[in-house]
């Protein structure tokens, strides 16, 4: 599942390919987005901007129209040069935006809406989310209260909802945790202020680390890592690592399933107390 920072890196590198330019082929196998550029052309729309929120892509168009992505499980957006052949299946495009220099496909894409300026700002989905942790003004005092407004919830599943903020997924959620050192499976409300407040600097360093050019952070290239660690073979601290020493403590790292998609936690029994 793509978190946050794939999602930013991705809408980053979809900018830098095509903002600027003025579409030249737009295509979709979604009805209900072909019948919308039927009525309102997008070949001929300048691309003003690409730029993510939370988990979701938006294409911002001339004249008051924006392509609205949401990658869910398994969606990606590739880019080529035209003619370039395509390293997935045409079975699986769901969308197309070409440029005469570059042609942005989104493979499996479940989610593609063209929405005029009025939908996107009264888009249900949209307006919902919760401060994006990548977005440069992240509030984090709104962040801290919509926590505090599921006190009953496992802080686990609290930083999965995307109401309460956006950008975390499994991994990040596992990860700022550990880093945090609070159990997933605490109730919010049993939170000290301190815990919340390490709970999410925590998030927005760990995510705002994952998107930081290569030459910024060490690595050889963008990734996911949470340890600082240089080896590949130890980028994060639990995360897939059910029954491995802790890096810390060595105690054996804990794994449970959870959640209605039954998704996995992990956390050290001894860090995370
Ligand atoms: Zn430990």
């Amino acid at each position: 599942m793509p978190e946050g920072d794939t999602i930013f890196r991705a809408a980053q590198t979809l900018h830098r390919a095509l903002a600027g330019g003025v579409v030249t082929r737009f295509e979709s196998v979604y009805p209900k987005v072909m019948r919308v550029a039927d009525d309102r052309p997008i070949v001929g729309r300048t691309i003003h901007a690409v730029a993510s929120r939370g988990k979701h892509v938006l294409i911002t168009l001339s004249s008051g129209l924006t392509l609205h992505t949401h990658m869910r499980m398994n969606g990606s957006w590739h880019i080529y040069r035209p003619g370039e052949r395509w390293q997935r299946s045409a079975r699986d495009m769901r969308v197309l935006v070409a440029t005469d220099r570059f042609v942005a496909v989104g493979f499996n894409v479940p989610v593609v809406e063209l929405l005029s300026d009025a939908e996107l700002a009264r888009h249900d989905e949209l307006r919902e989310l919760g401060p994006d942790l990548l977005d440069p003004a992240f509030d984090a005092a709104a962040a801290i209260q919509r926590l505090r407004d599921r006190a009953t919830d496992a802080i686990g599943d609290a930083l999965l909802n995307q109401r309460v903020m956006s950008g975390i997924g499994n991994v990040f959620k596992s990860e700022i945790l550990f880093v945090a050192r609070v159990e997933p499976f605490r109730a919010v409300r049993s939170l000290t202020d301190n815990e919340i407040a390490r709970i999410i600097s925590t998030a927005k360093d760990l995510l705002r680390a994952a998107v930081l050019p290569a030459s910024k952070t060490l690595s050889p290239a963008f990734g996911r890592r949470t340890t600082r660690s240089l080896d590949p073979e130890q980028k994060l601290w639990v995360y897939a690592r059910g029954g491995k020493p802790c890096r810390k403590c060595g105690t054996p790292i804990e794994a449970r399933k959870t959640g209605i998609d039954a998704r996995l936690t992990y956390w050290c029994p001894q860090c995370q107390p």
